[in-house]
């Protein structure tokens, strides 16, 4: 597991993000950084029953 420092630095999670923003920060967080790969499990049931393609 590595922490890509930098993306991390430059893409913090917006305060009070929406379901959409949060997807979206974590399909971009898989892509660029591996220190907690995939989706917190609250985010995945919600993904699920949204029917949210990622
Ligand atoms: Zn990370």
């Amino acid at each position: 597991m590595k922490i890509n420092k930098a993306w991390h630095e430059k893409n913090k999670m917006p305060k009070n993000a929406n379901f959409e923003q949060r997807v979206k920060w974590h399909i971009e967080h898989n892509k660029n950084c591996s220190c907690h790969p995939g989706f917190p499990e609250k985010l995945m049931k919600e993904m699920k029953k949204k029917g949210v393609k990622y």
